[in-house]
C-alpha cells in the first residue's frame, strides 16, 4: 500500500514486552486512512514528514507489524569509526583495515606518527577518508572533543574501538602506586570516558559498535602486569555491563583479548621473556597487527547478533 508520512519519532523508552527502542511513525494513504507504522533503524536519518512509501505487513517475534519502507532509497553511505591509540600498532592497523572496508575512520592518539600518515594516505587512496584528532583518553573533556569532531565531521559514529593501551610491569612488591594508577587510567578509565562520550551518539542514531581491546593478560595471571591484568580483566566485565544496558539501542559492545601481537608493546620484552612466550605459542610466532584488525573488522560488519562476548586471538596460548 502507498502512504505518505505525517510523523515520526524514535521512542527511546521501550514498552514491554519489547526490549528494543523502536521508531516509529504515522501514516496516510491515498483515501486518507492513518495508521501507525514501525521504521527501520537504518531508515530513520533519511524520514522527512511527507515523504512517500509504501506500508509493508511484516511478521516479528513480537507479532505482526506494519513497515514504513521509504520511496527515497537509502544512499550507500560509508560508515564511520573512531579509533583511539592508533597512531601506531594494533590501533594503527585497525584504522586502515576499516578505511579499506569502507570506513571513515577517526584516528586519534597522543601524537600523530609518520605511520599514521602512510594510513590516512592509504585510505584516501581505497576511497575513504580519515581525519585525525589529538586525544588523551584519560582526558574526558579531550575524549568529548573526540566524539563531537567526528560528528561534525563526518555526521555520526558508528563504530568506536577502544584500544589505546600501555602497561607498566613490576612485581607488586615493586610497583608504585602511581605505576598501578597511570595503567587504571590509561587502559580502564580511558575506555570508561570514551564509551561514555560515544553513547548518546549512538543512542540519537540508532545504534553502533563498540570494541574494547583487552588481553589475554586478564585470564592469564600475567606475572609483573598486576596493573595490566586488573585493567584488562575491568574492561571485560564493563563489556558485559554496556552490552546489556544498550542493547536496547543497538549498541552492541564486544571485547578482544590478544595474546602475543608483533608491535612495540612485545618489542619491548627483555630477550629470555621473549623467548619463552614463543615457546609456548602453539603456532610458534607473535600474531600481527592485521590479524586482530581483521577480527575488528568481522565483528563491526558482519557480528549483528554478537554482544556482550570476549573473543580471544592468541594462537592458542590460552586455552
Ligand atoms: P602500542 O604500539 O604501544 O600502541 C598503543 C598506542 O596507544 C600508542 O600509539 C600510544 O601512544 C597510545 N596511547 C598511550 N597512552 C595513551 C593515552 N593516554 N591516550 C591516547 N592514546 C594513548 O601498543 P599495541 O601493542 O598496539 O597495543 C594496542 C592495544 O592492544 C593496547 O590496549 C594493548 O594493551 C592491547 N594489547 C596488545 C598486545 C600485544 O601483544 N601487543 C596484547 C594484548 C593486548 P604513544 O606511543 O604516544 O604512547
Amino acid at each position: 500500500m502507498k502512504a505518505k508520512l505525517l510523523s515520526y519519532t524514535n521512542i527511546t523508552v521501550p514498552t514491554p514486552p519489547y526490549k528494543k527502542a523502536t521508531k516509529v511513525g504515522i501514516v496516510e494513504d491515498e483515501n486518507g486512512k492513518r495508521c501507525l507504522v514501525r521504521i527501520e533503524d537504518e531508515d530513520y536519518e533519511i524520514l522527512k514528514v511527507g515523504m512517500e512509501g509504501e506500508v509493508e505487513e511484516r511478521k516479528t517475534d513480537f507479532g505482526t507489524f506494519n513497515f514504513f519502507i521509504p520511496a527515497v532509497k537509502r544512499e550507500k553511505r560509508r560508515k564511520v569509526a573512531a579509533v583511539t591509540g592508533a597512531s601506531r600498532g594494533i590501533g594503527n592497523a585497525i584504522a586502515l583495515e576499516l578505511g579499506r572496508s569502507g570506513f571513515n575512520v577517526v584516528i586519534s592518539d597522543l601524537e600523530k606518527t609518520g605511520e599514521c600518515d602512510e594510513t590516512m594516505k592509504k585510505i584516501a587512496e581505497s576511497g575513504g577518508e580519515a581525519i585525525f584528532v589529538q586525544t588523551d583518553v584519560t582526558n574526558l573533556s579531550q575524549v568529548e572533543e573526540l566524539m563531537k569532531k567526528t560528528v561534525e565531521k563526518f555526521g555520526r559514529i558508528d563504530v568506536l574501538v577502544n584500544n589505546a593501551g600501555i602497561n607498566i610491569d613490576k612485581l607488586v612488591t615493586g610497583m608504585t602506586p602511581e605505576q598501578w594508577q597511570k595503567v587504571i587510567d590509561v587502559d580502564l578509565t580511558g575506555v570508561f570516558y570514551c564509551t561514555k562520550a560515544a553513547l548518546p551518539y549512538m543512542i540519537k542514531q540508532g545504534g553502533g559498535r563498540i570494541i574494547n581491546i583487552s588481553s589475554m593478560s586478564a585470564f592469564d595471571g600475567a606475572v609483573g602486569q598486576a596493573n595490566y591484568a586488573a585493567a584488562k580483566g575491568g574492561i571485560i566485565s564493563f563489556t558485559k555491563v554496556i552490552a546489556r544496558e544498550y542493547a536496547q539501542y543497538n549498541v552492541l559492545c564486544n571485547a578482544i583479548a590478544p595474546g602475543f601481537i608483533k608491535t612495540r608493546m612485545t618489542d619491548a620484552m627483555p630477550p629470555g621473556l621473549f623467548r619463552d612466550r614463543l615457546a609456548r605459542n602453539p603456532l610458534g610466532r607473535r600474531g600481527e597487527p592485521e590479524e586482530v584488525a581483521k577480527l575488528v573488522r568481522f565483528l563491526v560488519t558482519e557480528g549483528d547478533y554478537i554482544t556482550g562476548q570476549v573473543i580471544g586471538i592468541n594462537a592458542g596460548e590460552y586455552v
